[in-house]
């Protein structure tokens, strides 16, 4: 950005801070949306396939979940940053795109969210990840790659907040959990916000098979970095 258009940016974003105290939900310093460091940082990264406990399809994620990605996800999810959406969003379609490179093409992409809580649609108003799959769905259709997205998973029975469990208990939780509706033929990917234990993303692909709809590969934005240096889900 040269210095002409990076100065009234700047001065905006003091004058947002002073008027309304926007910080960067990144870094939290003052700035009215993302600032120039966080957004250099996002732009840095570089979608993996990741190793995910359970996973029998490959699993791609844009980042780590730590840092800058961990603070964008909680701004977006718990303090209704919406208008991170974009940004994650944008993410996550580099993290399906990745997971499809070895899986071959032909075939349109149907991005299938797991499912959130209904009662955390219902406190925000909006269901989060499916969000993000929408504004994946476009920003890939954009690129030569149709999408559409698939709410194609449900609750088959009620469960706790994943958020709340420890590893063994989040796998218990939502074993048998989901179940897929019927859909249309297509690449399948399930995609998520993030994977921890991976247990989200082995339930969303153990419902669609079982549906006859099984999916070809995982996206996250962000995934957990286990405890031996390599990636976890
Ligand atoms: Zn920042």
């Amino acid at each position: 950005m040269d210095q002409d258009s990076w100065l009234p940016g700047r001065l905006a974003d003091a004058a947002a801070s002073l008027l309304l105290g926007a910080v960067c939900p990144g870094c939290e310093r003052p700035s009215a949306r993302l600032c120039l460091a966080c957004r250099a940082e996002l732009d840095a990264l570089v979608a993996e396939t990741v190793d995910v406990r359970g996973s029998t399809v490959p699993v791609a994620a844009a980042g780590r979940h730590e840092g800058l990605l961990r603070a964008l996800v909680i701004a977006y999810k718990e303090r209704q940053a919406w208008w991170l959406r974009d940004v994650l969003g944008a993410l996550l379609a580099e993290a399906v795109a990745r997971a499809l490179l070895d899986t071959g093409g032909g075939r349109e992409v149907v991005l299938v969210p797991v499912p959130s809580l209904p009662a955390s649609v219902r406190a925000r108003g909006l269901d989060v990840t499916r969000a993000l799959a929408v504004t994946a769905a476009r920003r890939l259709s954009a690129s030569g790659l149709p999408a559409r997205v698939e709410s194609g998973l449900r609750h088959a029975r009620t469960v706790d907040d994943q958020a709340e469990l420890g590893e063994s208990a989040r796998w218990r939780n939502l074993s048998g959990a989901l179940v897929a509706k019927p859909g249309r033929p297509g690449l399948r990917v399930v995609v998520d916000d993030l994977t921890t234990t991976g247990a989200s993303l082995a339930e969303a692909c153990r419902a669609l098979a079982a549906a006859s709809l099984s999916a070809s590969a995982c996206a996250v934005i962000a995934a957990t970095p286990r405890r031996d240096g390599r990636r976890a889900g």
